[in-house]
């Protein structure tokens, strides 16, 4: 019989659980449903008693590890945290999501406690034999996964299953009745330095992903290039939108070819086959030509949509739903007069 921990920690706030954390939830309770099987959920925060309210009502047994040494993400404390976690919950089956926090230290955790992990999970099905759905190559092929070895930890992509949104109520995570014993403590975060210009404009959980391409950078009909005004319509459309801003490679790539290029680009834009592979519902890809080792990091967006002046490209071959053949400078100015009418009412 599996018994099952779901492992989470907090946002920067120390005492709300992270998105992801709450997917993970989501991924417990529906296994937990299917397997009959017992669920504990475990807790790594600065406050965890405060972000136990978010899913008080999720699991029979709530389990948390708290102080200041868990504000922060850290290897040590955090791995720490985790195994102590375990070893109260004695889970066979442990799910956690694939957060920069806890994929650093989760293969250590499994390996302390004598079990295999598996990463990039997108998917959990079967009964008798649990199975664990997973891609490679670049999301090309993907792979159903089992294991005979217990406990198997499964981390969890973001976005492969909706947040938990229990109804809040207050709960008081069980303290591990062991106190977790850290070792020295090396490392210490001293601030967050921000990408340039201090905008961000990656933003996982956006619904909508505004990709730019190269040829915001090339020269237009009237035979001039146009980056700046490029750069004021794509950022006005991101806060206006609230959009994700993605990019190919060829646009990324411009900055180190020394052409004009938009400052606020760096390769962590970049979706693709070298790129990142993002979850969002929709997609709007502007004078970009939807190659195939671009187009292949959309494969997780719902529903895609493209602006090229080029009718024969890769986009009206069968890559996106719809295309409209047009120029990106004019369609951008109107959607975003149209956001600025319905933000201001008129
Ligand atoms: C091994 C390998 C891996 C790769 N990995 C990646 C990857 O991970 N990600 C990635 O993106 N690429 C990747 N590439 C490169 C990829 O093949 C393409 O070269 C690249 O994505 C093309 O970028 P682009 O469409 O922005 O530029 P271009 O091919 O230059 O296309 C620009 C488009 O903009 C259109 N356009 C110009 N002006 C306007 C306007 N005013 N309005 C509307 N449309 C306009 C043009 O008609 C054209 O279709 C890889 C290539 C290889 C070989």
């Amino acid at each position: 019989m599996e018994s099952i921990l779901v492992l989470t920690h907090a946002d920067e706030s120390g005492a709300v659980l992270s998105k992801g954390s709450l997917e993970s939830v989501t991924a417990g309770r529906e296994l937990a449903a299917r397997l009959g099987a017992e669920l504990t959920i475990g807790i790594v925060a600065k406050d965890a008693s405060s972000a136990a309210a978010q899913v008080a009502g999720a699991a029979k047994r709530l389990l948390g590890v708290q102080g200041e040494a868990f504000a922060q993400a850290r290897f040590a404390s955090d791995a720490a945290a985790c195994e102590a976690l375990c070893r109260a919950a004695q889970a066979t089956i442990v799910l956690a999501p694939h957060s920069s926090r806890f994929a650093r230290v989760m293969a250590a955790v499994a390996h302390r406690v004598g079990g295999l992990i598996d990463t990039h999970i997108t998917a959990i099905g079967g009964a008798a034999n649990l199975e664990a759905t997973r891609w490679f190559y670049r999301q090309r092929i993907e792979a159903v996964v089992s294991r005979e070895k217990r406990p198997w930890f499964l981390l969890l992509d973001a976005g492969t299953h909706p947040a938990f949104a229990g109804e809040a109520a207050p709960a008081q995570a069980e303290e591990i009745a062991i106190a977790v014993e850290l070792p020295a403590l090396r490392t210490e975060v001293k601030g967050t330095r921000a990408p340039k210009q201090g905008a961000q404009t990656i933003r996982p959980d956006a619904k909508l992903l505004f990709v730019a391409g190269a040829g915001w950078t090339k020269k237009q009909p009237d035979g001039q290039i146009h980056v700046e005004d490029a750069g004021e319509l794509i950022l006005k459309f991101l806060g206006a939108s609230g959009a994700s801003l993605g990019s190919s490679k060829s646009l990324v790539d411009q900055g180190g070819e020394g052409n004009s290029v938009l400052p606020f680009l760096t390769h962590l834009n970049q979706v693709g086959q070298t790129g990142s592979t993002p979850r969002h519902a929709k997609g709007l890809s502007t004078c970009c030509h939807g190659e195939e080792p671009h187009v292949v990091g959309w494969r997780f967006v719902g529903e895609r949509r493209a602006v090229s002046l080029d009718p024969n490209c890769g986009w009206t071959r069968g890559k996106a739903d719809v295309v409209y053949v047009a120029d990106a400078f004019e369609v951008m100015k109107r959607v975003n007069a149209l956001l600025e009418d319905a933000a201001s009412g008129s």
